[in-house]
């Protein structure tokens, strides 16, 4: 089969593979939409994971499912799927401790374009399938489920993390489709305001839509003077991190009241620590709680997710700007993520 690699860091080409095979409680899945990630660009381009040789890319997909093993009991070939970027081993002591997303290794529960070959080839790989995989119902659209499996599933953590309450005032620092997301969670968790700082317009209108009520523009000065100009020296209950460098560490720890929260879903690529600003953790002593987490996956949580785009509760089509149609168009959607055009929120390819 063909797939869509990594050569080596900063190295992408078409590459020919073994089809993989589906272990007794795995099943093998063919691609129906797939879309290219943030993370995949960190993967590529910064090594973000190390130097990887010829590993297919890619972690977002919903498909069909083509092959099981002989202990699958809920999934068959002809299954049309949601797929987890995450795909934790159930059968590990950090799922019994609580962190799926951990289970067997720091981090471990992301698999695809991780440390296996991922969804951007003609099949990809899934351990435990009845446990990984979600029914993709019928008249959703290819192009919102696949949102469901990284973009939904992070940005929600992030609300998660950040322990809203009902009327609280929240912070969502980035508007990609990460912290577009996050935006859409910390609504439905009860935010009373929730201020967005980002500044491409097509991020700004759809973090809007999502229940934006304030809008922060981090080119036109120190986001965290903005933020407490807005909030007349308060600051806010909780900040959700989705973009940035390392310094957005140091503006949550900033703009967060004293008992507040700060949660991250973001990448940070560079440095060896985080800042802490010391005065504004109130010397160590200000109550501030730092929370950092991968996205969390695996069936439930998948069904879940979708039982909310089903019931309306969430409209995932304002992520998704770009669509392409084919597997020839995989690399001009990734790169569309590398570069961030003005209009580009998220692209997905149809296959
Ligand atoms: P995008 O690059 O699309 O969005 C980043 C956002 O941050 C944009 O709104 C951008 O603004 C904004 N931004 C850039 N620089 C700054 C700054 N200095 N201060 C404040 N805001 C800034 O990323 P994604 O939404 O796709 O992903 C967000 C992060 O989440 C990535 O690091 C990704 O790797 C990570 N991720 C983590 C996962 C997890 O499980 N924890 C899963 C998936 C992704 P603008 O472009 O408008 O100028
Ligand atoms: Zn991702």
């Amino acid at each position: 089969m063909k797939g869509f690699a990594m050569l080596g860091i900063n190295k992408l080409g078409w590459i020919e593979k073994e089809r993989p095979v589906a272990g007794s409680y795995d099943a093998i899945v063919r691609p129906l939409a797939v879309s290219p990630c943030t993370s995949d660009i960190h993967t590529v381009f910064e090594g973000a994971l190390g130097d990887r040789k010829n590993m297919i890319l890619g972690h977002e997909a919903v498909g069909e499912v083509v092959e099981v093993g002989s202990e699958v009991k809920d999934f068959k070939p002809g299954d049309r799927v949601i797929v987890p970027c995450t795909t934790p081993d159930w059968r590990s002591l950090e799922v019994q401790a609580g962190f799926q997303q951990h289970s067997n290794g720091m981090l471990a529960g992301w698999k695809f374009s991780n440390f296996k070959d991922g969804v951007f080839g003609e099949y990809f790989h899934v351990n435990d399938a009845d446990m990984n995989l979600a029914i993709l119902p019928k008249d959703m659209p290819l192009e919102n489920a696949v949102m469901i499996t990284d973009m939904m599933t992070t940005g929600f953590h992030g609300a998660e993390l950040a322990d809203i309450e009902l009327g609280a005032t929240v912070a969502v620092l980035g508007i990609g489709p990460v912290g577009l997301m996050a935006v859409a969670g910390a609504k439905l968790r009860g935010a009373g305001r929730i201020i967005a700082v980002g500044s491409r317009p097509v991020c700004v209108d759809a973090a809007k839509y999502y229940g934006a009520t304030d809008i922060v523009n981090y080119k036109d000065g120190p986001i965290e003077s903005q933020i407490m100009n807005l909030t007349e020296g308060k600051g806010v209950d909780a900040a959700i991190i989705a973009g940035g460098n390392a310094d957005i560490m140091a503006t949550a720890v900033k703009i967060v009241k004293p008992g507040g929260t700060i949660a991250n879903v973001n990448y940070f690529g560079e440095g060896e620590v985080l800042p802490v600003p010391r005065l504004e953790w109130g010397c160590g002593m200000a109550h501030k709680t730092i929370k950092g987490g991968l996205c969390p996956g695996g069936r439930l949580r998948a069904e879940m997710l979708r039982d909310m785009v089903v019931y309306n509760r969430v409209d995932l089509s304002k992520l998704v700007t770009h669509v392409y149609h084919g597997f020839d168009h995989i690399e001009e959607a990734l790169l569309l993520m590398k570069d961030k055009p003005k209009d580009l929120i998220k692209a997905v390819v149809i296959l």
